[in-house]
């Protein structure tokens, strides 16, 4: 491939892609992407492939009710993921595999350690991992939501050169395409900024699929800054994997980072979702980063949620600033009793026998923006 150092590449393949129009999956597009991975694969280029369409792919076996319960939905991705899996099949003469996670099985390092393995493992066999979120057990709490964020988790946790999305347009528009005739394409993104989530617009739950623009956004994001350059394109077009091909964007690339975050912090900040908050004092008289370490009992003004060492954690101002994501050193029972507890001069005497709240390693410190209720159920 022309212009392109991939050793590694996720891509990223929608709902609307593989069922349509909810008739059980057909071959009409699947088919050039599938020459795609075909084509990366005889160059050495190592294929991890996030496949929605398994609730579309079974909604033909109960009749494509108009509003089906939660139950069903589930039940229709656990019969649509078979037809999904061995609609890919057929265009491969190599094997496949096939991961289902739920962001429980991200949110856990061992058990996204473990995932890390079994992908390695397989493509070292030269297996195609196919991954998708088990949606047949997931609950709210448990949930990516969308295949656009989970695929840059697993480029993230792949450690993929790459991250292609297949969207329905060409890329990022400066307005929306469907409804603007003069919206331009954004061919290039160095820095993701609120300007480019303007653009994007909000979540939309298109006709078969979840997500939107936004949720792509959110993935290059995730992706870029763990040094991943990321593609939107489209994916209906045969010419779009020819472009790629030939190492020219067909759509809007994202460039990575220059420096990708640490990796344990990249997890921290963008795949584990924080299960409780310490609230600290809006005047900290040192910075949160290499000093966390200095964070006493005096300075936490409550804990909130319910979690255990070494379960990551929001550490936000009293006036709302999101300032960092942390692994806790201890539990919120724990906390709220030093916190209670009455402290010397110096802080907490506990906090002094049992060592610091945060570790300096295990801290990452967050751009501070205001918190809105999108950004909450993000972190
Ligand atoms: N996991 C869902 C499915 O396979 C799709 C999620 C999405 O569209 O992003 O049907």
């Amino acid at each position: 491939m022309k212009n392109h150092k991939w050793k590694r590449i996720t891509l990223k393949v929608g709902s609307a892609l593989i069922a349509p129009d909810r008739k059980g999956c057909t071959s009409r597009y699947l088919l050039h992407i599938a020459k795609f991975i075909l084509q990366c694969r005889d160059m050495d280029i190592q294929v991890i492939l996030v496949s929605s369409g398994s609730v579309a792919a079974g909604a033909h076996f109960f009749g494509n009710i108009e509003n089906p319960s939660l139950a069903i939905k589930k039940a229709m991705a656990a019969a649509g993921q078979n037809e999904m899996m061995t609609s890919w099949d057929r265009f491969f003469d190599f094997p496949s595999a096939q991961i289902l996670l739920t962001h429980g099985d991200l949110q856990d390092r061992e058990r996204y350690d473990s995932v890390r393995e079994t992908i390695f493992a397989l493509l070292e066999h030269g297996i195609l991992p196919v991954i998708n979120e088990n949606d047949t057990v997931t609950t709210d709490e448990l949930k990516v939501g969308d295949n656009d964020n989970l695929s840059a988790m697993v480029a993230a946790a792949a450690d993929a050169d790459a991250l292609i999305i297949c969207s329905d347009v060409d890329g990022l528009y400066d307005k929306n395409p469907h409804t603007h005739d003069d919206a331009k394409l954004i061919k290039e993104v160095c820095n993701i900024g609120h300007d480019i989530f303007a653009m994007a617009g909000g979540a939309q739950v298109s006709g078969v699929g979840t997500g939107g623009m936004k949720t792509k956004i959110e993935a290059a994001e995730k992706a870029t800054s763990h040094g991943i350059r990321t593609y939107i394109v489209n994916g209906f077009k045969e010419s779009s994997f020819e472009l790629l091909m030939s190492g020219i964007n067909p759509g809007t690339v994202f460039t990575a980072y220059d420096l990708p975050m640490q990796e344990n912090l990249h997890w921290m900040t963008h795949t584990s979702k924080a299960q409780g908050e310490l609230v600290v004092e809006s005047n900290l008289d040192h910075p949160l980063d290499e000093h966390s370490e200095q964070l006493t009992s005096n300075e936490i003004v409550e804990v909130h949620g319910d979690f255990s060492a070494g379960d990551t954690i929001l550490v936000r101002s009293e006036d709302g600033k999101h300032l960092a994501k942390a692994e806790a050193n201890y539990s919120s029972c724990l906390l709220s009793f030093i916190n209670d507890y009455d402290s010397g001069e110096d802080g907490s005497e506990l906090q002094h026998q049992t060592g610091p709240i945060i570790s300096d390693k295990n801290i990452a410190v967050l751009e501070q923006e205001e918190p809105d209720d999108d950004d909450q159920n993000k972190k």
